[in-house]
């Protein structure tokens, strides 16, 4: 999704870019940083699974939201310095806060506690009261939580747990927002949900970070008890939106970006 977004802005603003994607084995990814990506015609790159936090070794400077998050999905590189950002999370946020309104207070479960949730909890950390973060994994969840309230900028008392039926009906007993980031439901398992229907409610916002597809099972049961839904297009235009800016110093045509990524979700909708 991203090069058809990035490269459907690259032609709306008439730059002479283009995005591809690379494969790269993990034992490539240092002669990878140190030699493609520093050339002259190479202005940056994302990253992703598998590659996130072991990248940061072979980069000159991590902007300090990567540094807290503790993993780059975009990388600058400014005449061979290569510089890491985290965008991810700040376009979670922002997603979240359009459909929401300010979520200061607000208690919030968040479900997995891999990169994705990384990045969403560090950001909602810093104005929410509450986070649970429940993870298929419970060892994984209390790590991820013990390691983001020693930052002072954590504002939210984080719990952590195992992601079981028990432990969702007591958490969404009192939560403002669910936030899916575990891919149960992504393509090509639709019909998986991480949440049994009966404890969805209506006055919640349930956020899946899954985009493929748009309307997850999550979503759509969500949907039917009356809560808001986010699917996880929004975040994926902004941290694109974000990517684009910093590479090319201008400004990013969401709409443009948007319509792309829906383009091509709904020309490979099952
Ligand atoms: P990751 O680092 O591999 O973490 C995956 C997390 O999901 C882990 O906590 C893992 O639990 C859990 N999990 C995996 N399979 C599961 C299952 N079958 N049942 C329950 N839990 C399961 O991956 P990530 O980078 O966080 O990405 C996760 C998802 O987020 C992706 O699939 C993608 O859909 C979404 N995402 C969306 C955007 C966006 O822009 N919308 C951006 C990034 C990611 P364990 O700890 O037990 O392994």
């Amino acid at each position: 999704m991203s090069a058809v977004m990035q490269n459907a802005a690259f032609r709306e603003t008439g730059l002479d870019f283009s995005y591809e994607l690379l494969e790269v084995r993990p034992e490539e990814l240092r002669r990878t940083a140190s030699e493609k990506l520093t050339g002259p015609g190479v202005r940056g790159a994302n990253v992703t699974i598998p590659h996130k936090v072991e990248i940061m070794r072979y980069l000159d400077e991590i902007y300090y939201e990567a540094q807290r998050i503790g993993a780059v999905n975009l990388i600058v590189n400014d005449g061979g310095i290569l510089k890491g950002y985290n965008t991810d999370g700040s376009a979670a946020l922002r997603a979240i806060v359009e459909t929401y309104g300010s979520i200061r207070d607000t208690r919030v479960i968040v479900l997995g506690a891999g990169g994705a949730a990384r990045a969403v909890c560090y950001k909602l950390a810093e104005s929410a009261s509450e986070i649970m973060i429940l993870n298929r994994t419970e060892e994984h969840a209390v790590a991820l939580s013990d390691y983001l309230s020693a930052f002072p900028e954590c504002r939210a008392v984080i719990s952590a747990g195992s992601l079981q039926y028990e432990s969702l009906r007591k958490g969404l007993e009192e939560a403002d927002i669910l936030v899916n980031t575990t891919p149960v439901g992504m393509h090509p398992k639709t019909e998986s949900s991480p949440v049994a229907s009966r404890l969805l409610r209506s006055d919640l916002l349930v956020f899946d970070t899954v985009y493929n597809p748009l309307m997850t099972r999550l979503l759509l049961d969500a949907e039917a008890v009356g809560a808001r839904v986010l699917t996880g297009v929004q975040m994926l235009v902004y941290q694109g939106a974000a990517t684009f800016e910093l590479w090319t110093r201008r400004k990013a045509p969401e709409a443009v970006m948007m319509r792309a990524v829906m383009d091509a979700l709904e020309g490979r909708a099952d």
